[in-house]
């Protein structure tokens, strides 16, 4: 009988992993499923692109079934899991509730933004973590803009021009780089709130904006982003948010209709309901290999009979470089767990041995619209537009598949010559109610 392999997250972690297993288990030998909530990767570090209109919201989504045709797809939410019957509950998209049995289980949920108890932060603050959270921000900036030109009232009008950023690393300082190259750009197209001026603020609590880059490139950033009018505010944390601005810890009130959340993550709430071992930070304890030990009985006394393995921003893989540590939620580490968990699993069910994870972060890139970013490689540091090259064309060599390449392509190209698209995509997957008659 056929190994049933099942994965539990369809995002870097979860894909590379489904990827390689097609390539690693003989096509007879085991039957792969992956539980995905969406039939599509997001490509997250793209997603400050499609939030400032250089990319269409599609083009940062990665098709999973063109992509995995060896693969079952399952589309629904992970529930629950039975680490002792060997079972993962989900509620598949049509509402009915299966069980999945497995032989080997490998849990790649991901992560959520991670909240703190602020007044009004849940009500009014928007993440960036989605898809949609990306197309609400592009929509809500030019909403924005729509409702301040038709104010005849210049201090409500800042209230619309006010733009808060929470949160500086780079998914934040990416963010609001192209959000606001964007609002830049359309604002021309408002000749009131041309002439009043946006607000755009960044609050970091810690000392300097992305603690991911050495202090001389993140000097770089926020050197950029104060050129461009930008306040950067370090050493400070968010008080209080409601519907018309932000409260920051020195005791300033800012005037803002939009408030963006991105101080962090924390592992998806589906974890915690699989009964499995949690660190502090809710992320599943697993070895050097990503291989979980089970509280059950049965594990405990026979470590090798453990069958589930966690990888990407749900688990806390033992960093080999950074002693004590779990490796960072990056892409470029899920991507690789994923890769060599699918090896773990093969070789576990083949009776070979298993191999720890190991990997030091190579290079990170960050675009900071405008074409200038800031970028490691291999130990050399590069700002401007040089960075500004390598992460295109990093994005543009991960990006699965040729299609999908050549669409970031024409994109980026198209709003080089003609600028960011200044319309508004709506609520995207939403119909138009139909009326009675
Ligand atoms: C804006 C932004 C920019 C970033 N830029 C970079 C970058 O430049 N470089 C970099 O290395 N990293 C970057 N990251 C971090 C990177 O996105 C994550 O580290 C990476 O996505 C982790 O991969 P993962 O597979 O663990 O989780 P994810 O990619 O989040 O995938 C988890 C998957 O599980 C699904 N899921 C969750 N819960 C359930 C459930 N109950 N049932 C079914 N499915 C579920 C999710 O929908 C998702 O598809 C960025 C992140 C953000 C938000």
């Amino acid at each position: 009988m056929a190994w049933q392999v099942v994965i539990a997250g369809g995002g870097f972690a979860g894909f590379y992993a489904a990827r390689a297993l097609e390539r690693v288990l003989p096509r007879q030998s085991a039957r792969v499923t992956l539980v995905n909530d969406a039939n599509f990767l997001l490509y997250t570090p793209l997603l400050p692109g499609a939030a400032g209109a250089t990319l269409d919201p599609r083009h940062v989504v990665v098709p999973l079934r063109a992509q995995l045709r060896r693969t079952d797809l399952v589309i629904g939410q992970v529930t629950g899991a039975e680490p002792t019957r060997h079972t993962l509950g989900v509620q598949r998209i049509d509402g009915e509730r299966i069980e999945l049995a497995y032989d080997q289980l490998i849990v790649a949920l991901g992560s959520v933004s991670r909240t703190l108890a602020i007044p009004g932060l849940s009500e009014h603050a928007i993440g960036l973590k989605s898809l949609s959270d990306a197309t609400a921000l592009r929509n809500q900036v030019l909403t924005c803009l729509d409702i301040a030109e038709s104010l005849e009232d210049p201090a409500r009008r800042a209230e619309y021009l006010g733009f808060v950023f929470v949160g500086a690393g780079y998914a934040g300082v990416e963010g609001l780089a192209e959000l606001q190259d964007f609002a830049a750009q359309a604002i021309e197209l408002y000749p009131r709130c041309r002439a009043q001026g946006m607000r755009w603020v960044l609050a970091e609590a810690r000392e300097r904006i992305m603690q991911e880059v050495p202090a001389s490139l993140s000097q770089f950033a926020e050197r950029e982003l104060r050129g461009r009018g930008i306040e950067v505010r370090t050493h400070t944390t968010l008080v209080e948010v409601s519907a018309r601005g932000a409260t920051l810890s020195a005791g300033e009130e800012i005037p803002a209709r939009t408030v963006v959340w991105t101080a962090g993550v924390k592992p998806s709430p589906a974890v915690a309901r699989l009964g499995l071992p949690l660190d502090r930070e809710g992320r599943v304890i697993v070895d050097a290999t990503m291989r979980v030990h089970e509280p059950s009985a049965h594990a405990q006394a026979d470590p090798g009979a453990a069958r589930v393995w966690a990888i990407g921003d749900c688990a806390a893989v033992p960093d080999a470089y950074r002693s004590g540590q779990p490796c960072p939620p990056t892409a470029q580490h899920a991507i690789r767990q994923g890769r060599l968990v699918a090896r773990n699993v093969a070789a576990t069910l083949q009776g070979g041995r298993t191999r720890p994870f190991r990997y030091r972060t190579k290079g990170v890139v960050a675009e900071l619209g405008r074409n200038k970013a800031v970028a490691i490689t291999l130990g050399i540091r590069w700002r401007g537009l040089p960075a500004w090259l390598i992460a295109r064309t990093y994005h543009l060599l991960l990006m699965p598949g040729v299609g999908r390449r050549l669409r970031l392509l024409a994109d980026w190209n198209v709003a080089l010559l003609f600028g960011r698209d200044p319309s508004s995509p709506g609520r995207l997957g939403s119909p138009t109610p139909l009326a009675r008659d």
